[in-house]
């Protein structure tokens, strides 16, 4: 009974029995009863549950109107995904008086930081990796690590209050008159408008290289690297040229031989740039786009020279790269001008797709995986928004400084939108 948690002790008497009533009531009817019940409210049959409970007290309508949403499950947003962007949107919708829930998989907050690797630091300094509300401590210069972020977000998610329900998987989303139909292993969740702020790191990109099945050794993704631990003294080859792929070699370059393979010349930012560029960027991009106008920012995969990988520049460890191998024989990777390099591990830092699986009933997604968007809004689909995963949803979007931009940006939509269906005019 979160809900009655925090009211005060004379409300809670009052309350509590109406609320037993409810959930006895529910439990009483069956699926179908219920969902003919939700019909009927969507509908504005069913204004006030008066119309079929007895004896309530008719000052407090609004709360149990309130009350009997949370039970029908029904609300005016869903938000799936609990990480850092759902949280960024929440922050927003509390402000509306819209009613939402956030729906996370995780057992924990903080989304995908908690799965990140033991040592990460940021690229982006404390100050430029902050949330709508609250400045990360640490400052301008300051790289905060994986452990901080985590708490961070964490207290973020308390300090708001934001109501999120986990470990809860959404399954699949249909539409069904008018409403999002949300599905999880357990209950059925309704709602006028929809974001997806399930980010990219439950969808690791690993690139179809002949032999992968056969090779003997170790294959990952960076998104299952955890510590240097498991490669010492392994010959270790790292392929990609982003942030990832740069810290990655930086560390376990210090306790085993790596080669660094990238598709391009890697490109590293100069010393001293930081998590500032990417907000004053996406500044640019944003002002650029008010004015008609468009800004082209420089690309978000360069490197940043964090401390780390200034250090394996020293050591000279960046210095090597080679172009994609053709294949892996089990033991070595091949190229095709007959070079080899034998190797006892492979990590690829190749990058992610979005995790969308949960759209696919909405006939919604494009072949490369992605929706077709206008800033967040789906353009081809009412009242569904995309929070989070990169710049196709906004410049700079799958960043902690960038996304609160995206995230204010849709419940700004989403405001319109609602109360534009509210007064018959959806155009
Ligand atoms: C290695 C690495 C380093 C990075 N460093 C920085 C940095 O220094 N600074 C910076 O600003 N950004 C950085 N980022 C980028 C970005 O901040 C993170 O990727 C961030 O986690 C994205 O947040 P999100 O909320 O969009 O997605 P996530 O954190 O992935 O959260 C999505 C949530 O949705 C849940 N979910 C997924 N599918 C479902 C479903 N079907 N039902 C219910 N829940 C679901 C997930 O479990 C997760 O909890 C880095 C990213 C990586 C990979």
């Amino acid at each position: 009974m979160s809900i009655l948690e925090n009211q005060s002790r004379d409300f809670r008497i009052q309350i509590e029995p109406i609320f037993e009533m409810l959930t006895h009531k529910k439990k009483e009817l069956k699926r179908v009863e219920w969902e003919a019940l939700v019909r009927k409210t969507e509908q504005g049959i069913l204004n006030s549950p008066n119309q079929y409970l007895v004896d309530i007290p008719g000052n407090l309508d609004l709360i149990i109107h309130y009350l009997f949403n949370q039970f029908l499950n029904q609300f005016d947003v869903i938000i799936i995904g609990g990480g850092q962007s759902g949280l960024a949107v929440g922050y927003y919708l509390r402000r509306t008086g819209l009613s939402f829930i956030i729906l996370d998989q995780e057992s924990e907050p903080s989304g995908s930081w908690q799965h990140m690797w033991q040592s990460l630091h940021l690229f982006s300094p404390a100050q430029w990796s902050s949330l709508p509300g609250i400045i990360m401590k640490g400052g301008s210069d300051y790289y905060p690590t994986r452990d901080e972020a985590i708490e961070y977000i964490k207290n973020y998610e308390n300090k708001y209050n934001l109501p999120v329900k986990r470990p809860m998987k959404v399954l699949r989303v249909q539409r069904e008159r008018g409403l999002f139909v949300v599905e999880t292993p357990g209950d059925v969740y309704y709602s006028k408008a929809l974001v997806s702020a399930t980010g990219s790191y439950g969808n690791p990109f690993i690139p179809d290289v002949p032999g992968v099945k056969q090779f003997k050794g170790k294959v990952i993704h960076s998104s299952q690297y955890y510590s240097v631990e498991e490669f010492k003294n392994m010959r270790v080859a790292i392929v990609g040229e982003g942030n990832s792929g740069a810290q990655i070699l930086a560390e376990v370059s210090e306790v085993s031989r790596t080669v660094w393979i990238t598709s391009k010349e890697p490109r590293f930012l100069a010393d001293n740039i930081d998590g500032r560029y990417l907000f004053d960027a996406a500044s640019q991009v944003y002002e650029a786009k008010l004015k008609g106008k468009t800004y082209h920012p420089p690309s978000l995969g360069d490197i940043v020279m964090v401390p780390a990988v200034k250090e394996a520049r020293e050591r000279g460890v960046l210095q090597a790269s080679l172009r994609p191998f053709q294949n892996l024989s089990p033991n070595s990777l091949i190229w095709n001008d007959g070079h080899t390099e034998t190797v006892d591990a492979v990590i690829f830092c190749t990058g992610f797709k979005p995790s969308l699986d949960h759209l696919s009933a909405l006939n919604v997604l494009n072949s490369d995986g992605r929706v077709s968007t206008e800033g967040t809004r789906a353009t081809n689909l009412e009242n569904l928004s995309l929070v989070g995963y990169g710049n196709w949803t906004g410049f700079a979007s799958a960043t902690l400084i960038g996304v609160g931009r995206s995230a204010k940006q849709t419940v700004e939509e989403i405001v319109r939108q609602l109360d534009a269906k509210a007064h018959g005019n959806n155009g």
